[in-house]
């Protein structure tokens, strides 16, 4: 595994914010913001997206496709998602405490 803090391109700043942004149609994109120069520094295009403690309206909201499925099936999906994301931060948190960046 390769593990990466987002850094500033302009003032090597680790503070980043994301900016959500949702257009009806199109995938979610992350703008990322430099805290301390406010510096654009990053664009994601997300394919999939999961906030962790928002639960499973949030989460449906986000991948509203429309798509006929049981409650039964979106509620599976969802607590698979959530176990994933939680296994997959813990594991980057793991990472970053070995290469002693945790800060
Ligand atoms: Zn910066």
């Amino acid at each position: 595994m390769e593990l990466h803090r987002q850094q500033c391109q302009n003032c090597r700043s680790y503070n980043m914010r994301n900016l959500l942004v949702r257009n009806p149609g199109e995938p979610q994109k992350v703008y990322v913001r430099c805290v301390d120069c406010r510096e654009f520094v990053a664009l994601y295009t997300l394919s999939d997206y999961y906030h962790h403690g928002k639960g499973i309206e949030s989460y449906l909201k986000s991948h509203g496709s429309g798509e006929v499925e049981s409650g039964r099936d979106m509620l599976a999906d969802f607590k698979a998602v959530q176990e994933t994301a939680v296994e997959g931060f813990e594991n980057a948190i793991e990472q970053l405490k070995k290469e002693e960046k945790d800060a």
